[in-house]
C-alpha cells in the first residue's frame, strides 16, 4: 500500500458522496455519521496519514436524480439540481485532499488495482487505487434522466424539453412505477393546460414493488387528484409516428394519440459493464458480500466495494439506502486503514454488515402532495411533501440522503451550499 492511501470512488452521487463524507469524518477520529444499521467500529481515532480521494464520474457534477421529474422540465429550477464536482470539492477544503476526474470507467484491473477510464475527449487512461468504491447506479434513458455529461448541455436540454412540452396538448407517460407517477404528476403541475395521461399495464400502480395494497391504491388516488388521467390494465403494444406526435396502440386494441409519449419504465440495468461479468446478477446489479466487499474469488476483492443501486440487494432502490450503503462501505474501509496503521491482522477487523431489508418503504412525490409509509402508518398530503421533499424534491436537504454536500451533519455544515445548492459566491439563478 502507498504511504498515503488512495480511495477511488467511481460514481459521485448518493452512495459515492456519502461514502466520501463518512470517510473524511472517520479519518479525523469523529463518530460515524448516522446510518440505520449500527456497526461494530470499536476503534476510532484520527488516522495518522489522511487518505486522498478521487471521484471518477462520467458527469461533471452531482445530479440530484431524485428530483429528475421536476428538474428535467423546469428550467427555472434545473440549475440547482446539477452541482459541479469542483463546487462539492470546495466544501471539503480544509478537511482533506479530494480531486475529481471526469471520465467513464471502462474496465477494472483488479489484479493491478487500477481502473481504466475514458475521458470526454476519448482518451483512455487509468487510475491506481488502494481502495475502490463502485457506486455507479442504474442506467436510465432520457428524458427520464439527463443524457448530458456536462452541466451546460443538461441545462440546454431541459430548456428544449420544457419548450417542447409547453406546446403539446396531449402528453402520455407510459409506466406506472414510482418514476412514471412522479413524472406524470410533475408534468401536470408544470403544464396545467395539457391533457396528461399515465398508462400502466397492470391493474395497480407500483405493481412491481413489494408495497402494501393501500399504498398502491392511495398512489393512484393522488395521481388522479393531481389531474392526471390514469389508465390501468393496458399495455402499450405499439407506437408509430404520426402527424404531430405518436399513435399508441393499447393491448385492448384501442389507439391513443399523444403529441409526446415518454416511456418511463425503460431501464438499461446497472452500470456495471466495466466489472468482471461473472458476478452480474438480475438487471446487471453486482453481487457483493454483506460487508459490501466484492466476492472473494476476485483478486484483491477485500479492497473493492460496491454501494448504492449498483448492488444486488433486497428492498426498493432509493437514495436513502444508497447513501447508507456508501456509509457502510466507508466504515469498513476506515476499519481496514486503521488496522493497517496499527499493525493489526485483517482477521481481527470486525466489518459492518448490510442487513436485509424486511419492510418495503417509500416516499413518493405526487405533484403538490406526497405520500410515505416510512413511519408506522401511511401518510399523505402537502405537509408530507414539505416534510419529505421540501421545495425541490429533496435537494435542499429535507430528506436524509441529500445531506451529501456537507462533511458532517453535526459538524461544520456548508450552509450556503445546502440552502442554494451552491456556495454563496455562485449566484443563485445566474445560469439560466
Ligand atoms: C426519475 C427518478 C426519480 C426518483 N425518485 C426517488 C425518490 O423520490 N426518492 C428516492 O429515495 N429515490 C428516488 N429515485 C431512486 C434514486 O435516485 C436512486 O436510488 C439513487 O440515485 C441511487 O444512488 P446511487 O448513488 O447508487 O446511484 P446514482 O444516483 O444513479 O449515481 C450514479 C453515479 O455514477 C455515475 N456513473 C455511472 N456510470 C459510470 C461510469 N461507467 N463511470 C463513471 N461514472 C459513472 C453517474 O454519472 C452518477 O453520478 C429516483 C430515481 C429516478 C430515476
Amino acid at each position: 500500500m502507498s504511504p498515503q492511501p488512495h480511495v477511488l470512488i467511481v460514481g459521485g452521487s448518493y452512495a459515492g458522496l456519502n461514502a466520501l463524507n463518512q470517510l473524511i469524518s472517520l479519518s479525523q477520529g469523529k463518530a460515524p455519521q448516522e446510518a440505520p444499521t449500527s456497526g461494530p467500529l470499536k476503534h476510532i481515532r484520527p488516522l495518522n496519514v489522511k487518505p486522498r480521494y478521487t471521484i471518477l464520474d462520467e458527469r461533471d457534477g452531482f445530479y440530484h436524480l431524485v428530483g429528475a421529474p421536476l428538474s428535467m422540465i423546469s428550467s427555472n429550477i434545473a440549475w440547482e439540481f446539477w452541482v459541479p464536482f469542483q463546487h462539492i470539492i470546495k466544501t471539503k477544503e480544509g478537511y482533506t485532499d479530494v480531486s475529481f476526474v471526469h471520465g467513464k470507467a471502462t474496465s477494472l484491473n483488479e489484479a493491478a488495482k487500477k481502473m481504466d477510464y475514458k475521458t470526454p475527449a476519448g482518451e483512455l487512461k487509468s487510475i491506481p487505487y488502494d481502495y475502490l468504491i463502485v457506486a455507479t447506479g442504474m442506467a436510465r434513458t432520457a428524458p427520464v434522466v439527463p443524457t448530458a455529461m456536462f452541466r451546460d448541455q443538461y441545462l440546454k436540454d431541459v430548456k428544449k424539453l420544457e419548450n417542447e412540452l409547453g406546446q403539446h396538448q396531449k402528453i402520455v407517460l407510459v409506466g406506472g412505477g414510482a418514476v412514471g407517477i412522479e413524472m406524470a404528476a410533475e408534468t401536470k403541475v408544470h403544464f396545467p393546460n395539457a391533457d396528461v395521461s399515465l398508462i400502466h399495464s397492470r391493474s395497480q400502480l407500483l405493481s412491481a414493488e413489494d408495497l402494501p395494497d393501500d399504498f398502491k391504491a392511495k398512489a393512484a388516488d393522488l395521481v388522479r387528484e393531481s389531474g392526471v388521467n390514469v389508465i390501468l390494465g393496458q399495455r402499450v403494444t405499439g407506437n408509430k409516428n404520426v402527424d404531430g406526435g405518436v399513435e399508441l396502440t393499447l393491448s385492448n386494441g384501442e389507439t391513443m394519440f399523444a403529441n409526446k409519449a415518454i416511456f418511463t419504465a425503460v431501464q438499461q440495468g446497472a452500470n456495471t459493464k466495466f466489472l468482471p461479468s461473472q458476478h452480474w446478477m438480475k438487471d446487471d446489479c453486482y453481487k457483493t458480500r454483506d460487508t459490501l466487499q466484492f466476492p472473494e474469488d476476485l483478486e484483491n476483492s477485500d479492497v473493492i466495494y460496491a454501494a448504492g443501486d449498483v448492488v444486488s440487494w433486497s428492498g426498493i432502490k432509493r437514495s436513502g439506502p444508497a447513501g447508507n450503503m456508501g456509509k457502510i462501505a466507508a466504515k469498513n474501509i476506515f476499519a481496514q486503514m486503521l488496522a493497517a496503521e496499527d499493525g493489526r491482522a485483517a482477521s481481527e477487523i470486525e466489518f459492518e454488515k448490510l442487513q436485509p431489508v424486511t419492510r418495503a418503504s417509500m416516499s413518493l412525490a405526487v405533484g403538490n402532495q406526497a405520500m410515505s409509509n416510512g413511519g408506522e402508518s401511511l401518510r399523505w398530503g402537502p405537509g408530507v411533501k414539505q416534510g419529505a421533499f421540501g421545495r425541490a424534491l429533496g435537494l435542499d436537504g429535507k430528506i436524509e440522503s441529500c445531506y451529501i454536500l456537507c462533511v458532517s451533519n453535526t459538524d461544520k455544515m456548508v450552509r450556503d451550499t445546502l440552502e442554494t445548492g451552491y456556495p454563496a459566491s455562485f449566484a443563485a439563478g445566474s445560469e439560466v
